[in-house]
């Protein structure tokens, strides 16, 4: 029935603050949870974030006599109540609107929420569990294509602070329509689930999804976000607007990335350098990126300083690995430039901390993941598995801490990447890696 009725196949779901109906028809997943905390924990500090720039900016409008009043809320934001000058959120792809729901009892500092769906049992739904949870003030639910919806609010007065898609697969096809109408400096919350796809399993079908050739290797989730950042940054350059990726996180099946949307031609330019292909040797499976572009400040006669933007120079799929001979697969471009900002990531953790224990279902795990993110080296584009590396020089299995020591001793830096246990990142030059291992 297209009707909202109650039904045997209904499951009353409790999660945080949100008591929802997800009826027999209409998308819940549980596993999602970890998901939906770190969003809800993400948008409370972004929130805190773009309120404080929208403020001063405001000031230095009253200041320079732009505009009479500021008109702008106090910094103690509390969830649940509408802001003015909060932020307006949308959630594409709802399902139940479970997600919209806990934005709106968990996130301080909103304006408005639209929860859409195609699916007219989900909105029915959307509009029960909006009911139930008291939150009409904030929510207003949607029965749109997420596509119509985005274009027709690509308008400065319609565009979203806050674009969250969730969609089964891949989220490819609504990146057009959401870099075209979330405001600049927004946020774009973005899953993907095709994971397969991403790690290489077929790569005709990621490079006609998300532009890019992966490859089958062994930090694969890493390289799945770094191939979904690459993909919405060139979605965002079409609109000389450029990504400021905040935070990007591998988890269970699932890849979420949390990207900040700038509008800037200039900057645009720059992204050409942030890009990368990455060449595999065939045989040992050591791997060198070659960035697509670099970019030169060179200082002129009359001291004015110019930037120029080359095309470097570097190793060729044609030659052969320096390791072992064999020759090289070649992938990409992806994104290599860091998937996380660190001051954000210190907040983050911060914000989390500062939660009574236990308010949120997954705090614990969430704590855990957050400070391998906050170690990891920002610097350094994808891992090495150690198994891996003992494995081409068939070495039994060698303690990662015991590595870990050896790379630090001979003075490069190394770290964990949240996407894998046994995962090594570092500075160190393959050469260095391989010569630790062979004296073992
Ligand atoms: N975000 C939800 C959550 O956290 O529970 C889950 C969303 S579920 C994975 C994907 C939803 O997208 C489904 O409810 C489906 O009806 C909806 N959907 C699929 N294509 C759509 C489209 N073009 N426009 C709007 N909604 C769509």
């Amino acid at each position: 029935t297209n009707n909202y009725q109650r039904s045997a196949l209904d499951r009353v779901i409790k999660e945080q603050s949100a008591e929802i109906v997800a009826g027999g028809s209409v998308f819940y997943n549980p596993v999602q949870e970890f998901n939906r905390d770190l969003s809800v924990s993400v948008l409370n500090v972004f929130a805190r974030r773009l309120l404080k720039e929208r403020n001063a900016a405001a000031k230095k409008n009253v200041k320079e006599g732009n505009i009479e009043t500021n008109n702008i809320e106090d910094n103690a934001l509390t969830a649940g109540q509408k802001y003015e000058n909060g932020l307006r959120i949308l959630e594409a792809l709802s399902a139940t609107g479970l997600r919209s729901i806990r934005y709106a009892k968990e996130v301080a500092g909103v304006r408005e929420i639209i929860a859409n769906d195609l699916s007219k049992a989900a909105v029915e739904s959307i509009g029960e569990n909006v009911k139930h949870n008291k939150v009409e003030n904030l929510i207003e639910p949607s029965q749109s294509d997420a596509l119509t919806l985005m274009y027709l609010s690509t308008g400065n007065d319609k565009h979203f602070d806050v674009i969250d898609l969730d969609p089964y697969g891949c989220p490819n096809r609504f990146l057009d329509a959401a870099v075209q109408s979330i405001a600049n400096g927004g946020l774009l919350l973005v899953t993907a689930t095709d994971m397969a796809v991403l790690a290489g399993n077929t790569p005709e079908a990621c490079y006609a999804k998300y532009g890019c050739v992966p490859l089958r290797m062994k930090c694969c989730h890493e390289m799945a976000l770094r191939i979904l950042l690459h993909s919405i940054e060139t979605h965002a350059n079409r609109y000389g607007k450029y990504i400021e990726p905040l935070l990007s996180i591998s988890a269970d099946f699932y890849i979420r990335v949390f990207v900040r949307v700038h509008v800037s031609q200039a900057k645009c330019k720059y992204s050409m350098s942030k890009q990368s292909m990455v060449f595999q040797c065939t045989g040992c499976e050591t791997f060198t990126l070659q960035q697509l572009g670099n970019v030169k400040v060179n200082t002129t006669d009359k001291g004015k300083s110019q930037t120029k933007f080359g095309i470097p120079t570097g190793p060729n799929v044609g030659m052969n690995c320096e390791h072992c001979g064999h020759k090289h697969h070649m992938g990409g471009p992806i994104w290599s430039y860091p998937i996380h900002d660190q001051e954000f990531v210190k907040e983050l953790i911060q914000a989390v901390n500062d939660k009574p224990l236990c308010e949120l279902g997954t705090q614990r795990r969430l704590q855990g993941v957050l400070a391998v993110v906050q170690e990891e080296l920002f610097d350094v584009p994808l891992y090495y598995v150690l198994d891996k590396l003992c494995c081409v020089l068939k070495l039994e299995n060698i303690p990662v801490l015991k590595f870990r020591s050896a790379l630090l001793h001979a003075g490069y830096r190394v770290s964990f990447s949240h996407a894998s246990k046994n995962s090594i990142k570092t500075d160190a030059p393959a050469t260095v890696l391989w010569d630790i291992l062979r004296c073992w």
